[in-house]
């Protein structure tokens, strides 16, 4: 970890996009951290993380987004879901100083649409290769993708085509660029997605894909692959779908970017105090400091407080999870969605303490270099790996999903008197839409509800991470 947390210390502040890709490739052939480690050294995976969003606060968010992308997204989903021979591919990146990126988002498909893609990979059996294409229009090009215009390699998801039959989205490890030139492979065009109000260290890219060839080892096959001989499609293990696979990556990432949030808005109180606690006000008598007037002192004193609370809930979260990604086995329901709560209450929270501490600290908040101009870290750690408000939407749809079948045993289903009183009140507005409108649609029926949506998804976060906060501190007054 010395070595990570020496190269956290050795960024500089305003890096050009070269500059900061040059110094990932730097610490990729260190070799400190591995592409492996997320299984093999999972804590030294989250610990890398959490010292990375430790200069988010001055650096803005594009080298974290950087670092995430390569060791969560790319590494982590050749690790999830490669064969031997393709994790063993990662080490030959990392002596190069390859990097790596993940295509998921296109113009009108990614994470919120359930990770459901319209660019195709087709199986040519008498070439035997895949190829690759964004098809007609722009809605299959992916977009936004962190590190596109740069990286050697790209994870790209596409729905696999075997025989003319969609099999759905899987993981291909493309090479994006080849030989000392770093040139672009064959069919592939990328394109700069513009200025950022935030971040613009990071590249951001858009790319298309024109019937790019790729060899048969290209598709992570630990789950499913096509046997090269007959051309048929094979699934590995009965019951694993490669799609719920590449899902698994995205819980590493929401457990990495709420402990990023809470690092980031902590060190945005630390700093700010000890700014305000050798500020003089006028007119405070006794106590003349900043920290010391009444609303600042019960925001520090909140913020630490609910830091705390969820420093710990989200720390719970993680040793569960480096349970698993060391047995390689897949969380269970209740753990997916308190990684889902993790994400959402430390995003919402650090936006919150960060917004309302900006209210009160008068010209700091305005000033360069004091944390407060890079609090939009907070908005990409909003939408990564899920947007909240998707995941909210889910947990509150799996509950009343539970309610509707009236399943009491479902771990993720209703478990208090409000969340049924809050099932019921959906359930009656969804019955009424339908009363007004025998034709409205599900999802239109559904939106009715929304604020009781939210509501229920809220009171499902609070009570969720008061039973784990119950059950930790049983497990400990009893060692
Ligand atoms: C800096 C940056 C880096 C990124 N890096 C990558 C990358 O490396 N790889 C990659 O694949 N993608 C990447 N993305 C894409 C990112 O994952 C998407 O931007 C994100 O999924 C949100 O999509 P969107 O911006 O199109 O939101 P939209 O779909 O336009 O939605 C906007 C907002 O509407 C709300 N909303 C949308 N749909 C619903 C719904 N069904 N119900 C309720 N509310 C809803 C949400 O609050 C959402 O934030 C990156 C994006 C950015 C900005």
């Amino acid at each position: 970890m010395d070595v990570v947390r020496a190269h956290a210390a050795s960024l500089s502040r305003d890096m050009s996009p070269a500059r900061s890709s040059r110094a990932l490739r730097a610490l990729v052939r260190a070799d400190a951290v591995r592409g492996e480690d997320v299984e093999r050294n999972p804590e030294l995976f989250f610990a890398a993380h959490r010292a990375m969003a430790l200069r988010a606060n001055d650096l803005g968010p594009g080298f974290w987004i950087r670092f995430t992308v390569h060791y969560n997204l790319c590494a982590g989903t050749v690790v999830a879901l490669g064969s031997r021979a393709q994790r063993a591919r990662l080490r030959g990146m990392a002596t190069r100083g390859e990097l790596g990126c993940f295509a998921l988002t296109e113009r009108l498909a990614g994470v919120n649409s359930g990770l459901v893609v319209r660019t195709t990979a087709d199986w040519d059996h008498a070439r035997k290769v895949f190829v690759i294409n964004s098809g007609g229009g722009d809605g299959g090009v992916k977009n936004w993708i962190s590190q596109g215009l740069v990286a050697d390699v790209a994870v790209v998801v596409a729905d696999l085509r075997v025989g003319g039959k969609s099999r759905g989205p899987h993981g291909f490890l493309v090479r994006l660029r080849q030989g000392m030139t770093r040139r672009l492979t064959r069919g592939v065009s990328v394109g700069d997605m513009g200025k950022k109000t935030t971040g613009n260290d990071l590249d951001n890219a858009w790319i298309r894909f024109d019937d790019v060839a790729v060899p048969h080892d290209a598709l992570l096959s630990k789950y499913g692959g096509v046997d090269r001989k007959t051309g048929e499609y094979v699934t590995k293990k009965e019951g694993v779908r490669t799609m719920d696979m590449i899902g698994q990556r995205l819980y590493t990432g929401r457990v990495a970017v709420a402990q990023a949030a809470l690092v980031f808005v902590r060190r945005l109180l630390d700093d700010t105090k000890r700014y305000s606690d050798q500020k003089m006000c006028t007119m405070r008598g006794a106590s003349p400091a900043l920290s010391d007037v009444p609303q600042l002192r019960a925001l520090y004193q909140e913020g630490y407080a609910t830091l705390d609370r969820l420093d710990a809930y989200v720390a719970g979260c993680e040793k569960e999870l480096c349970t698993h990604l060391r047995a390689k086995t897949i969380p269970s329901a209740a753990l997916t969605q308190a990684i889902a709560v993790a994400k959402i209450k430390a995003v919402e929270t650090a936006i919150d303490l960060a917004f309302r501490l900006k209210q009160e600290v008068g010209s700091y908040a305005l000033m360069s270099g004091t944390g407060f101009d890079n609090t939009d870290f907070l908005q990409c750690c909003k939408f990564a790996e899920g947007d909240s408000r998707i995941l909210s939407q889910k947990l509150a749809r799996d509950c009343f999903t539970a309610f509707q079948q009236n399943d009491l045993e479902s771990a993720t289903g209703v478990k208090s008197e409000i969340e049924l009183d809050l099932c019921q009140r959906i359930d009656e507005v969804i019955k009424d839409a339908r009363r007004a409108n025998p034709r409205i649609d599900k999802i239109e029926a559904w939106d009715c509800a929304w604020r009781d949506v939210y509501r229920l998804a809220e009171v499902m976060c609070e009570r969720i991470m008061h039973e784990r906060a119950f059950k930790a501190e049983t497990h400990r007054s009893k060692l």
